[in-house]
């Protein structure tokens, strides 16, 4: 038996995210979607089975492609983003790959910011050896994209705030230069998640969420997403296949995703996955608010240490963009690094840790730290790690949940 449907319009943030799943029916009376763990669909009648192939009526065709539990998820995070529509992937760099593999091609130029998730700098590199230019931009100016864009620019990728050095991109300058100039806008919202940051209020086109880090939360699940928020014109972009070129123009972008990326390179969300990240999202708001407290009271106490050079972290008022970051987003966020007066100590320092966790995690409810320059920005060598501003004595951290106090002890026992 059905209970009564009913709407989320106009509803507040953790209320969309917790009743969510009852805007359509759910049998029993159930207050989650169910999980379901299956591949294939079958059909009554030769006429339905190919009505859904054609689009031409609603309905699951094979489990690499679509799954009720994850269209279920994808229906919240667009409800969080304010977006039109979310297609979800294995993780968040899946999520990445597939946007920039089928909305790129050979010949065409990516503005992106240098300050980057090391993995995604890496996918860039990667886009090169496929006849992709890439540009790698200081985003916290707007004028530096403006100087970088050529005539066959088609994308803008930017983070909100950058990891490690939590540089805040010059979002909203960016988005308005992307409309004037028929750019598509990519946002990874990874760091803010949208608890903190709608990009749609910048003007991005697509907003891209790691899952795996704030909205899942607890660190058992990974997942990604790509939103839809109905803020580019599909109808300009020379890239889409005039197979995907039907029905609504808003959806000819994500359409393309879902069959060129989703489908052909096959990094699907497992059912389960997508009902944990579901389960996880719950407390989004909660756990931010909490970690961007946590983080601020910390962040202060680095800046008057005398073991600390340097502290990173928006809220602080001496952060180059912090007069940005307040009013751009809801909260801090909850990653921040510091410089050691003595880079030799890093290692001596992040042993003496007992609660925090040597780990390179982010977003997670336990507080998280790591020597960047010898691990995640290893790879990448001196001269670039230079570029985006790590040094050997960086220690990154992901601020959780736990009581401020106990925090606040452990980096007192540590730091000496
Ligand atoms: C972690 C992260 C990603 C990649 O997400 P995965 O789910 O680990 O693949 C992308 N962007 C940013 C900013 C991240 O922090």
């Amino acid at each position: 038996m059905n209970q009564a449907v009913i709407t989320m319009k106009n509803k507040g943030f953790t209320t969309k995210i917790v009743h969510g799943d009852r805007e359509s029916p759910i049998e029993h009376g159930s207050v989650h979607k169910p999980v379901h763990h299956v591949v294939l669909y079958g059909y009554d009648t030769t006429e339905e089975l190919a009505a859904v192939f054609q689009n031409k009526q609603p309905g699951y065709s094979y489990g690499r492609q679509n799954n009720p539990t994850t269209t279920a998820l994808q229906a919240k995070i667009s409800a969080l983003e304010t977006g039109v529509d979310t297609l979800c992937f294995a993780t968040g760099m899946a999520a990445i790959t597939a946007t920039c593999l089928t909305l790129l091609k050979a010949g065409d130029h990516l503005v992106s910011s240098q300050f980057l998730f090391g993995n995604t700098n890496s996918l860039f590199q990667t886009l090169t050896q496929f006849g992709i230019e890439v540009t790698f931009v200081d985003a916290t100016d707007v004028a530096n994209v403006e100087a970088a864009v050529q005539p066959n620019t088609r994308m803008v990728f930017v983070e909100t705030i950058a990891n490690p050095c939590t540089q805040v991109a010059d979002l909203k300058a960016i988005g308005d230069f992307c409309r004037r100039q028929d750019l598509v806008y990519v946002v990874d919202n990874t760091m803010t998640s949208p608890a903190l940051f709608l990009p749609k209020a910048v003007g991005a086109g697509l907003s891209i969420n790691s899952l795996s880090k704030c909205i899942a939360g607890h660190g058992e699940v990974l997942g990604g997403a790509v939103t839809d928020l109905g803020e580019y014109d599909w109808s300009r972009y020379p890239n889409i296949n005039p197979a995907y070129r039907t029905g609504d123009p808003q959806k000819w972008g994500l359409q393309q995703i879902r069959k060129k990326g989703l489908r052909d390179m096959g990094a699907t969300l497992a059912p389960d996955s997508a009902h944990r990240i579901a389960i996880g999202s719950e407390t989004l708001a909660l756990r931010m608010d909490k970690a961007c407290s946590n983080a601020q009271a910390l962040a202060e106490y680095f800046s008057r240490h005398k073991a600390i050079k340097q502290v990173y972290y928006p809220g602080l008022a001496a952060h180059p963009q912090h007069q940005r970051a307040q009013e751009l987003f809801n909260g801090f966020g909850a990653l921040m690094s510091i410089d050691l007066v003595d880079n030799d100590a890093c290692f001596d320092v992040l042993n003496k840790l007992q609660g925090v966790v040597l780990s390179s995690h982010l977003g997670d409810n336990r507080t998280l730290a790591i020597p960047v320059a010898h691990t995640i920005f290893f790879e990448m060598g001196p001269e670039r790690r230079a570029s985006m501003g790590i040094s050997d004595g960086t220690i990154r951290l992901s601020v959780g949940i736990e009581d401020r106090d106990d925090l606040l002890e452990d980096f007192e026992r540590a730091l000496g």
